[in-house]
C-alpha cells in the first residue's frame, strides 16, 4: 500500500497572550505563554496543549508524543512489555511522565519529583534499588523523617508516596499501604486551613503587590487585579471566577451556578467592577479570564501557580536590600490558603 501522507513530525508552538511582546512569533521560546504541540496525521493538522509554559518541558512532551506516534504507526504497542526489573529511579520517571499527561501543573510535578527523589535517595542509602525490595520498615522509617512538617504537608507527601508505590510495587504493595495509614489533621492545621476573609488592610496590601509581582506584564497584572476584585467582592471560588463567561455578567448582574455546590448566585455588580471586567474580556468572545483553549483545570492551576510564583519572585527580591515590609506582607497574601486555593 502506498504511503499517502508524510510521516508526522511533532513540533512545539506558542500561543501568546494578546499582551505578550512576542505575540507575532509563534516559535519564540522565552516568554511565559502557553506552549502547544502540533503535528499532521492522515492529512489533518492536530494541536494539543502541552499544559506547560516551560519550553524545555514542551520539547520533552513533543519527544514523548513523537515516540508514541512512531510506535503506533509502525503497528507496535506504545509501551513494550517490560520483562526486565525496573529500578526505583526508573519507576519514578515513568510515574512522573504519566502524571505530566494528567494535566497537573508543572509546579506540582516539580514537588512530586522532589519528594520521590528523596525517597529514592533514602532507599539507595540503604542499598536498595528495586521496588520489590521496599519493606514496611523502610516506609515507616522514611515517613518518620517528616516530623518537622505540618500535618497537611505530611498528608500530601504520603498521598504522593502511596500513589507511587501503587504504580510500581506488586507483592509488597498491600503491606506497604497498610503501614502508611491516614495522617490526621491537627487542630492547628484545621484552623489554618479555614478560609479567612481579607481585612481591608490586607486587601490594600495585596492589590499593591500585584503590579510589583507581575511588573513584566502590565496587562496580566490588570487581569490578576480584576480577578482579585471579582473574587473578593462576590466570594466566588477561583475556579468559578476563572471560568466566568461574559454572558454571566452582561446586564450588570452576576448569574452563575457554583461548580462545587451547584448553588445559584445572583448578585448585582458595582459599575466599576463591570467596567473593569469588560476591559479584561475585550477580544475574548466567550470568557473573561480564561482563553477557553487549554483545559479548565489547567487554567485554574496556572492562575493559582501565578499567584504563588508572583509571591516567590517577590520573596527573592525581598532578600536583597530593596525589600519593604509592605511588599513582603503583600507577597505572603498572594499565596494564602482559602481565597485562591479551594
Ligand atoms: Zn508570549
Amino acid at each position: 500500500m502506498a504511503l499517502l501522507f508524510a510521516h508526522p513530525t511533532v513540533s512545539v508552538f506558542i500561543r501568546h497572550r494578546a499582551s505578550c511582546p512576542f505575540a507575532g512569533d509563534e516559535s519564540y521560546p522565552k516568554c511565559e505563554c502557553a506552549k502547544w504541540l502540533r503535528y499532521s496525521l492522515h492529512g489533518k493538522q492536530r494541536r494539543v496543549a502541552a499544559n506547560t509554559r516551560a519550553y524545555g518541558t514542551a520539547l520533552e512532551k513533543a519527544d514523548t508524543l513523537q515516540k508514541q506516534l512512531d510506535a503506533g504507526l509502525a503497528g507496535k504497542p506504545t509501551v513494550a512489555p517490560d520483562k526486565k526489573q525496573r529500578t526505583i529511579a526508573e519507576a519514578i520517571e515513568t510515574y512522573l511522565t504519566a502524571k505530566e499527561t494528567e494535566n497537573i501543573t508543572p509546579r506540582r510535578v516539580k514537588k512530586l519529583r522532589f519528594q520521590l527523589g528523596q525517597f529514592e535517595r533514602f532507599m539507595a542509602d540503604r542499598g536498595k534499588y528495586f521496588p520489590a525490595e521496599i519493606t514496611a520498615e523502610d516506609a515507616i522509617t522514611f515517613r518518620a523523617g517528616w516530623t518537622r512538617w505540618q500535618s497537611t504537608t505530611r498528608q500530601k507527601a504520603q498521598q504522593n508516596l502511596r500513589g507511587f508505590l501503587r504504580s510500581c510495587c506488586k507483592e509488597n504493595l498491600l503491606e506497604l499501604l497498610s503501614v502508611l495509614k491516614t495522617i490526621k489533621l491537627s487542630k492547628a492545621d484545621k484552623a489554618r486551613l479555614e478560609p479567612k476573609p481579607f481585612t481591608e488592610k490586607e486587601l490594600t496590601s495585596l492589590l499593591k503587590q500585584v503590579p510589583v509581582s507581575f511588573s513584566a506584564d502590565a496587562a496580566y497584572a490588570a487581569k490578576m487585579t480584576a480577578l482579585i476584585h471579582l473574587m473578593t467582592s462576590t466570594g466566588l471560588a477561583i475556579r468559578d471566577a476563572v471560568q466566568l463567561q461574559r454572558a454571566a455578567i452582561q446586564d450588570g448582574w452576576l448569574r452563575i451556578e457554583r461548580q462545587k455546590t451547584d448553588k445559584a448566585v445572583r448578585q448585582k455588580l458595582s459599575f466599576s467592577l463591570c467596567k473593569e471586567l469588560a476591559a479584561i474580556a475585550k477580544g475574548n468572545p466567550q470568557y473573561i479570564f480564561w482563553d477557553g483553549k487549554i483545559l479548565a483545570t489547567s487554567a485554574v492551576g496556572m492562575f493559582q501557580d501565578d499567584f504563588a510564583e508572583g509571591n516567590a519572585g517577590r520573596e527573592r527580591v525581598d532578600q536583597g536590600q530593596r525589600g519593604t515590609s509592605v511588599s513582603r506582607y503583600g507577597g505572603g497574601l498572594l499565596a494564602r490558603p482559602g481565597l485562591f486555593y479551594d
